[in-house]
């Protein structure tokens, strides 16, 4: 499958993770817009929201938002999933948005 955060997540471009656990990596945006933009990426490959069935994951996206925004002292921050391209959605395996200013 041709996925770029699947290859992202498999470390095929050598990507920083600015936190990581067996379920999912976080890393900055390749265009943020916002000054700190990260995204938290399941490891597993699921589409978009609407084919998340795991809950123990919906459970482990957010655990790993509050572990990254606690990590880097973010205390004020926006969360952001895109579902569908009509609603903006770029790249068709989840991620969730942080968005935070400095
Ligand atoms: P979406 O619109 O799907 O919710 O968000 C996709 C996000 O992924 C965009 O903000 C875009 O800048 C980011 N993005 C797309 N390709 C890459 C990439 O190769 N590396 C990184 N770090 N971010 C990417
Ligand atoms: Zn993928």
């Amino acid at each position: 499958m041709d996925c770029i955060f699947c290859k992202i997540v498999n470390g095929d471009f050598n990507t920083k993770f600015v936190y990581e656990n067996d379920y999912v990596a976080v890393f900055k945006d390749i265009n943020p817009k916002a000054p700190i933009h990260l995204l938290v990426v399941p490891k597993k490959h699921v589409e978009s929201l609407n084919e998340l069935d795991d809950k123990n994951l919906m459970g482990e996206l957010l655990s790993a938002v509050r572990e990254t925004t606690k990590k880097l002292g973010i205390k004020s921050y926006k969360t952001l999933i895109n579902t569908g391209k009509e609603a903006g959605q770029e790249v068709f395996h989840l991620h969730l948005h942080i968005l935070a200013n400095a």
